[in-house]
């Protein structure tokens, strides 16, 4: 198969024949029909990554169809439309016996703990825990957008930001996981407050249903700014960029007892980043992480998106080859543009 791979850290990727990969015993081969590119990706080459070996097939928000199936795989056969999360479940640990399957202690990730969808095929494993059927009307370039973004902003606005209508929300950084939890915290009956730097990403947000923007590039005092238009702060914030100054913005910036969630990765240098732990504790915030979300919990947000509460597809920007994957792929260390680029042809 033909597939996307880099031999070293930060060096240009290349198009290369590589063997086709076989199903494991409870594990699936996809033919990918779309993967997304996303930040992660860039992470992952850049060498931000323990886990990666090397040489490595990066891309993991795809979606495709079923081609083989191991021996112990029972719900699965070829020619399903699937997509999965970015997170692979093992399906037995504690974590995964209790309902979460993001946190998995013996999580694979492909695109980082094994070869990814830049390519023609992919092995999935534990299919059974982890396959998501995708509706007959959904395109596989939407499909594939949910796979790590729109998933993790549902699940941190949904299940760890516990969202309620009425409520004020921030969002810092309007990429596509930040313009992703805008849409669905509107839709949850929330009011959003867009966060960027740029003009043109925040009248987007406007236009997905942010009742209020702040162009932080114009903006002395972003926390202020916030709590003014708030009357007092955010009941929930959310870092989507994953950068020292609007992590601590994030949680500075609610009223007591809210709730920030980090969603942008922390990686490198910014790993520990300064947070004011003194509102922490007299406000009585909570500091919580979004990572992934379950394969069992996509089917409140296939009906959100079957019903046209949440437009995913609005989402997807540009459509390209996996040719143009690897420059494509190094560009992402910049800021993203408007929408999800997504490798549609093979
Ligand atoms: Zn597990
Ligand atoms: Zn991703």
């Amino acid at each position: 198969m033909k597939a996307v791979v880099f031999e070293k850290f930060g060096e240009v990727p290349t198009i290369q024949t590589v063997a086709d990969p076989e199903p494991a015993v409870g594990g699936v081969v996809i033919k990918v029909e779309a993967t997304g590119l996303c930040r992660s990706d860039w992470h992952g080459w850049m060498g931000h990554d323990d886990g990666i070996r090397l040489p490595h097939v990066p891309g993991h928000e795809l979606a495709g169809v079923v081609v083989a199936a191991g021996s112990q795989v029972t719900r699965w056969k070829a020619g399903e439309r699937v997509t999965v999360p970015f997170a692979v479940g093992c399906g037995r640990c504690f974590e995964c016996s209790s309902g979460n399957h993001q946190v998995c202690e013996h999580q694979s990730q492909p695109g980082f703990t094994g070869w990814g969808s830049f390519a023609e095929y992919v092995a999935i494993d534990h299919a059974d825990t982890n396959l998501v059927r995708l509706p007959d009307e959904m395109e596989f370039a939407t499909a594939a957008s949910l796979g790590c973004r729109f998933v993790t902003s549902f699940r941190a606005i949904v299940d760890q930001g516990r969202v309620t209508p009425g409520e004020w929300v921030a969002v810092h950084g309007c990429g596509g996981v930040g313009l992703s939890a805008i849409m669905i915290a509107s839709a949850m009956g929330a009011n959003v407050i867009a966060i960027d730097l740029t003009d043109e990403k925040l009248d987007f947000a406007s236009k997905i249903g942010a009742v209020a923007t702040i162009n932080a590039a114009r903006t002395p005092n972003v926390v202020k700014a916030v709590k003014q238009i708030t009357n007092g702060g955010a009941h929930m914030s959310m870092d989507a960029l994953g950068h020292p100054t609007t992590s601590f913005n994030s949680i500075a910036n609610l009223r007591r007892r809210g709730r920030h969630v980090q969603v942008g990765l922390m990686l490198g240098d910014h790993a520990r980043p300064q947070i004011p732990m003194d509102k922490v504790i007299a406000f009585e915030l909570e500091i919580l992480g979004s990572h992934g979300m379950q394969a069992y919990r996509y089917q409140a947000m296939m009906e959100m998106i079957r019903t046209g509460k949440l437009k995913p597809e609005l989402l997807v920007g540009k459509k390209i080859s996996l040719e143009e994957a690897p420059a494509a792929l190094m560009a992402m260390g910049g800021f993203e543009g408007i929408g999800i680029g997504v490798v549609t042809k093979f």
